[in-house]
């Protein structure tokens, strides 16, 4: 078997692998490429294989560096099958929605033609099919795939292909497990090779009961002093894990109630598939079963439309608003912060990763004047960050994913990818020196042989 590496080597973002045999032929995940200056021409070039030859294409989950190119790959004459868990299917299918508005306004802004087209996107969906977890599903008569609950996100699987000969398991993003919301990051032992990533290769989180207080403390400020707190969030996963924090806080009395806003409409529709999934975990299903809707509380409101998310200024403070995007890239959060980046009443948290260049990370970098729509704004409001609330492992927890794989002694390699070369560099040597495995860090368009 060939295994290809057309994305996801030297970046966090842009997963795309290509696995070919004498009689299969198909990819895992196939995402945009974000944050980087190549991330343009990345995104738009021509795929290096012909998509038209691939049968499958298997999917991880539904973050945008692994779904966002799969239009593109459809209008690049992909006609094979997709293939995800339903969770993952219903929230890419929002996701890639999102994405659209994004690219046409950029496109138009450019003068440019758009990267893929709503007919590509409707296509997509058409070819999508869903596998549960621990299901297994032949993709021909020598190779059969089968997907593990990854704990990252709702829906995100760990992908097994295995032959008569032996398993590959590429693991997409790997959950912070014990997660808040989600099932442990299942195990893996009996691997022959892994593909796996290593955003946190290098570093560790703060502890997870350092975060929940961190978050208290944010919101009891706010009360005190009557403030407004902006917290920008990423819509799927971020967002309702607030939520869920907040619940506990407001409707168990820790916290007196104070006004909070959704301001996310892409927030609201994934809030629902949370809500109706079975894969929550038990704690959080039991929770629910018993009647408390575990994402929403008292004064809680879901602001969808535009006049209801420019109605939230007429309420007075103490009030929280969540908002998208995570990194202050786009959406909503950019006019609560063009209001509030200059006000001394207002603290912006940060609860999630912020990429260099971004203005979430101008902001965490504690820089005094920030650029927004054009204009200069000097920076009074208060920039605090929380990194407990990370939805990937650690250096730490990825070593002994890798540990437990490695117990059988079976396992021949690990293919470090999806994560900046620092840490992808640091966590390969990590393994190699505290596990004795043979881990390496591939190269775009590197190309390996593995036996299976
Ligand atoms: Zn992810």
């Amino acid at each position: 078997m060939k295994l290809t590496f057309y994305g996801g080597t030297g970046s966090v973002t842009g997963a795309n692998y290509l696995v070919e045999t004498d009689s299969l032929k198909f990819a895992v995940d196939c995402g945009m490429m974000q944050g980087s200056p190549t991330a343009e021409s990345f995104n738009r070039d021509p795929f290096l294989y012909d998509p038209s030859t691939l049968q499958y294409l298997l999917v991880t989950h539904a973050h945008i560096d692994h779904i966002g190119r799969i239009p593109k790959l459809v209008k690049d004459g992909f006609n094979g099958k997709i293939i995800s868990t339903p969770e993952t299917k219903e929230i890419a299918g929002f996701l890639l929605e999102d994405s659209l508005r994004i690219i046409d306004a950029d496109s138009r802004k450019k003068g440019v033609l758009p990267m893929w087209e709503r007919k590509d996107m409707e296509k997509a969906m058409s070819l999508w099919q869903t596998l549960e977890y621990h299901t297994e599903f032949s993709l021909n008569n020598d190779i059969s795939i089968y997907m593990k609950d990854s704990g990252h996100i709702l829906g995100s699987a760990m992908i097994e292909v295995k032959s008569s000969k032996g398993k590959i398991v590429f693991t997409g993003d790997l959950g912070n497990s014990p997660s808040l919301l989600l099932n442990d990051t299942e195990e893996i032992t009996d691997a022959d090779y892994i593909v796996m990533e290593s955003v946190y290769g290098d570093r560790n989180h703060e502890p997870k009961d350092v975060r929940k207080e961190k978050l208290k403390q944010a919101i009891l400020d706010t009360i005190k002093n009557k403030k407004v707190l902006i917290i920008p969030a990423f819509s799927l996963e971020r967002s309702q894990m607030i939520l869920y924090e907040m619940n506990d806080f407001f409707e168990n009395g820790i916290i007196p109630q104070i006004p909070v806003f959704m301001d996310s409409p892409l927030a609201s529709k994934i809030t629902k598939v949370y809500e109706e999934s079975k894969n929550l975990k038990q704690s959080v299903l039991d929770e629910m079963k018993a009647g408390d809707d575990v994402f929403k509380f008292p004064k809680l409101k879901f602001t969808v439309k535009a006049d209801e998310s420019e109605r939230i200024d007429n309420t007075p403070n103490p009030k929280i608003i969540i908002a998208g995007s995570g990194m202050s890239t786009g959406g909503r959060i950019i006019h609560h912060e063009k209001d509030n980046v200059a006000n001394k009443d207002a603290t912006i948290l940060l609860v999630g990763y912020q990429s260099v260049g971004t203005l979430g990370r101008k902001l965490q970098d504690g820089l005094k004047e920030v650029q927004i729509y054009g204009e200069n704004i000097k920076v009074k409001a208060r920039v605090d960050t929380i990194t407990g609330y990370s939805s990937h492992k650690d250096s730490d927890h990825l070593t002994a994913f890798v540990e437990k794989a490695a117990e059988q002694e079976k396992l021949k390699k690990v293919f470090v990818v999806m994560g900046e070369p620092k840490s992808s560099l640091f966590l390969v040597q990590r393994l190699r020196d505290e596990l004795n495995v043979s881990a390496v860090n591939p190269e775009y368009k590197q190309e390996v042989e593995v036996e299976i």
